[in-house]
């Protein structure tokens, strides 16, 4: 098969579909890979090393679109992109169609077979091709929020694992999943005072288990979350209740209880935040100042470190990437029932049940 890897074009989005090694897997698994000029110039992956992965770099994406039989990206295609889409053409990347009815209807047009990473199933349950970005996320909570911390970005000049002679900073983590579990990671690593809050017994064993003296775990009850937050001199929301907004956890009053200078940072913004006060940032402008306490609400943080976001990310999009291209998407899928809950639409119809019914197509 003929695999294409186009340049994003979504506005600052670095990451790139295909590492120069993914494409050298695909080659050597005897696909031909043509990735267009640039694209992995955002996460230091130059022409020079995909063409020594035996890569072919093609300089007009017009004929990537046009002569490969599927096209591999990271973000959701634009509409020049779903212009150049084709029927019986495989697209394989994140589309997050649900919210997005203009991209749906592009799709359906287009007769592509548009298979989605954020809907592919794992065999030991969860969405594994969204996992990692949560991780990363998670990890760059802490990163993020030490760094609002310092005085001079507004923070109460804490430093989170403190110094002989002096007690470290307080961690308050808000929802012990995948987002919870790798900032605990990284804060107990810096050596920070880290607690870790959930609803779910068994997250809270597990994380408990995990981190034995180097975290504490708190159920989450308003009468517990008020008095954590009140001490804290960070706050890392990461909650999630599948297909809802995330609850509003943390009350523009309960501001006023905590500590002049201290961080909140809502990782959960991409589903509406957790705190009263949260609104969306960007990585240009990440932070801002309510009532003495710092915001973070960046929506995209992996895109910030679109390196490590790659990789991670190819891990677990190639496995499925290599089968696609060996066996045809309708046999992988026949084969994998956890892939084929990626399949979002097929010759003219969407075909995953959730974003029929939201946007009101016939399956
Ligand atoms: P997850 O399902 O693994 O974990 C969510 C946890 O929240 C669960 O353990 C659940 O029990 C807990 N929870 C739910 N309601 C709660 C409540 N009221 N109080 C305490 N805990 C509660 O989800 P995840 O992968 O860790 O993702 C967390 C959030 O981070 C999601 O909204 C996700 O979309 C978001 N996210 C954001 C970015 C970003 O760039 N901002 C990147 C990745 C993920």
């Amino acid at each position: 098969m003929r695999i294409g890897c186009p340049r994003e074009i979504k506005n600052r989005e670095y990451r790139v579909g295909l590492t120069p090694e993914s494409a050298k897997e695909l080659i050597a698994n005897g696909h031909e890979v043509w990735v267009e000029t640039g694209a992995g110039a955002g996460i230091g992956a130059y022409d020079a090393q995909y063409v020594a992965s035996g890569a072919k770099v093609i300089d007009k994406v017009e004929d990537i679109f046009a002569e490969c039989e599927m096209i591999v990206k990271v973000k959701e295609p634009q509409p020049e992109e779903i212009a150049r889409l084709r029927e019986g053409q495989i697209l394989y990347t994140y589309l997050h169609l649900a919210p997005d009815a203009a991209q749906t209807e592009g799709l359906v047009k287009s007769g592509c077979t548009a298979i989605a990473y954020e809907t592919v199933t794992g065999p030991r349950g969860g969405l594994p091709l969204l996992k990692p970005m949560s991780q990363v996320a998670g990890r760059m909570s802490i990163q993020a929020g030490a760094n609002a911390l310092e005085k001079v970005h507004g923070g109460r000049g804490v430093l989170l694992g403190g110094v002989p002679g002096v007690l470290p900073g307080k961690v308050v983590i808000i929802g012990g999943g995948v987002v919870g579990f790798n900032a605990a990671q990284m804060s107990a690593g810096l050596g920070a005072s880290t607690m870790i809050m959930d609803l779910d017994p068994e997250v809270l064993e597990k994380v408990g288990t995990h981190f034995e003296s180097r975290a504490s775990t708190r159920f989450a009850s308003k009468a517990n979350l008020e008095q954590a937050v009140a001490q804290a001199d960070m706050v890392v929301g990461a909650v999630l209740v599948p297909g809802a907004a995330a609850p509003k956890l943390v009350s523009r009053a309960m501001l006023k209880t905590m500590k002049p200078g201290a961080v909140l940072v809502d990782v959960a913004i991409d589903q509406g935040g957790c705190f009263e006060t949260s609104k969306p940032t960007t990585h240009d402008n990440p932070t801002y100042v309510v009532d003495d306490i710092v915001h973070y609400c960046v929506a995209n943080m992996p895109g910030a470190v679109s390196r490590t976001s790659t990789y991670a990310l190819n891990n677990v999009t190639l496995p499925h990437a290599i089968r696609i291209a060996n066996l045809g998407w309708k046999e992988a899928m026949r084969r994998d029932r956890h892939l084929a809950q990626g399949l979002n639409v097929h010759a003219g119809r969407v075909t995953y049940p959730a974003v029929a019914s939201e946007l009101g197509y016939d399956l």
